[in-house]
């Protein structure tokens, strides 16, 4: 289990909170980087109310038992619970039965409102369930959350009271269209890092539907079970026998796949599409350049909405910044949690969890977007801040070791591999640029290119050749990143020449395949590159009058947060002039 991670997923849950307007007070923290924060200090609430909270878990000493400052924290974030919440265990007979049991009386002591108590039933494992004033809710565990499933458990309480993030009115209709009486389960392991918002997410479910249940299950405890229904990595979502989603996931999409596989045609959630209604300026994208958009146009006191997959976008995939300037060091989830509170602090129309399908033209400059739920809404002026995707290997060892080794951000993530030997994929500007740099902060680089020669400028080339500690491997295609089971070791690649296979012991792997903009639903409205890359003028208008876009998703150079940010701004500055100059 990877103390640091159940630290960020518990301190990402924490800020969460705060940003809901949940009075949470100064907490304990122990820095994780010397000299940064305080060892032992408090963190201070900022003026917006969003709490920079580490806390040191028992889990990260290696207690087995919650420790008093992880239950007073946990006190102070069950104190609105207003309901009878019952952590019902099975009777078992396993050796960790003892340490199951442990923890739920720990979490059961710091709520008045928490009780525990043993069912009738009989279990071959540890496990327990959740009960809502006498009633059981469908959320079932079966292992013992520790790790990163600690704040799954946390939330399914909090949720469980009706506290906490719960999906808005319109997702939760949705939620409640799906089929009577399914039974899911997650297999998970407790070291994943994408496995708990696929737990809390269809926890979620079972609390709003109703009449549809999930487990989550440790696969440590059920190895038969895994080989049986070949699940061959975490998170892996079941029904029945039938596997319905492996890996990272949002509430969006497994409500899309469920959708999909188990919508009833007939429920409220399907009748006639929504009518959202119809805004000055609707942004599309909940990353830095979106939220900095949406923040700029509702202040000039335009009726904006924002519609977004996930708040945070790309940051929620990084781990530690550095380059957020005035801000020496934060992390991802913090970052995004900023953001939203922030997003949230003004009447902006927050519509998470949608993505947008389509952008037709209305009556006039009106635009009208249809989105993925059915829903459709109006607009004088858009912000496409949709940002990109990395474009990955697809390679066994890629995923599992992002940011443990696997990067794809060199100008951010390059000093974490000093003194380390590397190698970058792919040879064309980026990959070389990448080469470069890290030749001036790695002990050593392997440049790794799939064709014969390299793809980038001339002149770029003739640099990277003249570094001594840059070796270059043409002609060759990576098979497999492989790793230790906490970080990346060794690269494998096929050497296109012989057709052998070759290894290249090192510690960090760099892909520089390119980036992928998310701009197919605008591609037939406005002018885009050869890359997908929106075409913006200096002030992020597009080829069409009344669509702006800031960010990743545009030719604007150098993919980085403040630079999104800025372009955000002054799109929507922009689209604010024109309103103006056209006198509405
Ligand atoms: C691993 C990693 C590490 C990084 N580290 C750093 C760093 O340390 N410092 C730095 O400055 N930069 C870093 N970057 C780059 C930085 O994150 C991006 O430049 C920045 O997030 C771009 O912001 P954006 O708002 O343009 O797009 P994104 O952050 O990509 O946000 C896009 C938004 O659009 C939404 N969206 C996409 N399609 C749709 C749709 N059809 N409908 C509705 N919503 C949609 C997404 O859900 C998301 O909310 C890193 C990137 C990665 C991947």
């Amino acid at each position: 289990m990877s103390p640091e991670g159940s630290l960020s997923i518990i301190c990402r849950e924490m800020t969460l909170l705060a940003h809901q307007e949940r009075d949470l007070p100064p907490v304990f923290v122990e820095s994780q980087r010397p000299g940064r924060v305080r060892p032992g200090g408090v963190c201070f609430p900022t003026k917006m109310n969003v709490y920079t909270v580490r806390i040191t878990t028992y889990f990260e000493r290696g207690f087995k038992m919650l420790d008093q400052d992880l239950k007073r924290q946990l006190a102070e974030v069950f104190k609105p619970i207003n309901a009878k919440i019952e952590l019902v265990y099975d009777d078992c007979q396993h050796d960790k039965q003892g340490e199951l049991i442990e923890l739920l009386q720990g979490v059961a002591e710091t709520c008045h409102h928490l009780e525990l108590r043993k069912s009738e039933k009989v279990s071959p494992m540890p496990s327990f369930s959740l009960y809502r004033d006498g009633q059981t809710t469908g959320v079932h565990f079966k292992g013992i959350p520790g790790g990163h499933e600690f704040t799954s458990l946390v939330l399914a309480i909090l949720n469980t009271a009706g506290l906490g993030k719960l999906p808005d009115q319109a997702l939760a209709r949705r939620i409640k269209g799906l089929k009577r009486g399914l039974k899911v389960r997650t297999y998970i392991s407790l070291s994943c890092e994408n496995c708990p918002e696929v737990v809390q997410t269809l926890n979620q479910f079972a609390l709003i539907h109703g009449d549809l249940t999930h487990t989550m299950i440790d696969g440590e405890f059920v190895q038969e079970e895994l080989t049986r229904l070949n699940v061959q990595g975490v998170p892996s979502v079941f029904v029945d026998n039938e596997l319905i989603h492996v890996g990272k996931s949002s509430l969006g999409e497994l409500l899309g796949k469920f959708e999909e596989k188990f919508g009833l045609p007939d429920t409220d959630a399907q009748v006639a599409p929504s009518d959202l209604g119809h805004f000055d300026v609707v942004v599309v994208g909940g990353g830095p350049a979106g939220a900095a958009a949406a923040i700029y146009s509702v202040r000039k006191g335009l009726k904006t909405a924002l519609i977004a997959e996930r708040i945070g976008g790309q940051m929620l995939d990084t781990k530690g910044i550095e380059n957020f300037t005035s801000v020496p060091y934060t992390e991802g989830v913090e970052l995004s949690a900023q953001l939203d509170k922030h997003l949230r602090a003004y009447p902006v129309t927050v519509l998470e969890h949608r993505r947008v399908r389509l952008v037709e033209k209305a009556e006039g400059i009106r635009h009208k977007l249809q989105l993925d739920s059915g829903e459709f809404l109006v607009t004088e002026a858009l912000i496409v801040a949709t940002g990109a995707k990395w474009r990955e290997l697809h390679v066994p060892g890629e995923k599992e070791y992002l940011g443990r080794g696997v990067a794809f951000c060199p100008h951010c993530d390059g000093p974490y591999y000093k003194g380390k030997r590397v190698a970058v994929i792919g040879g064309g500007n980026s990959g070389v640029e990448a080469a470069i740099d890290l030749a001036g902060i790695c002990s050593h680089v392997t440049l790794i290119e799939f064709n014969d020669k390299l793809k980038a400028d001339a002149v770029l080339i003739d640099k990277v050749k003249t570094l001594q500690n840059v070796d270059i491997i043409s002609y060759a295609k990576t098979k497999a990143i492989a790793g230790d089971g906490k970080t990346v070791v060794a690269l494998e690649y096929e050497d296109r020449h012989t057709g052998e296979s070759r290894k290249i012991d090192l510690d960090g792997v760099f892909v520089q395949i390119g980036l992928s903009p998310n701009s197919t639903f605008v591609k037939d409205v406005v002018n885009t590159n050869l890359h997908g890359e929106i075409v913006v003028d200096p002030r992020g208008r597009t080829s069409q009058p009344g669509i702006y876009a800031a960010g990743d998703v545009t030719t604007t150079p150098y993919k980085q947060i403040v630079i999104a940010m800025g372009e955000g701004a002054k799109a929507a500055l922009a689209a604010f002039e024109d309103r103006m100059r056209a006198g509405a």
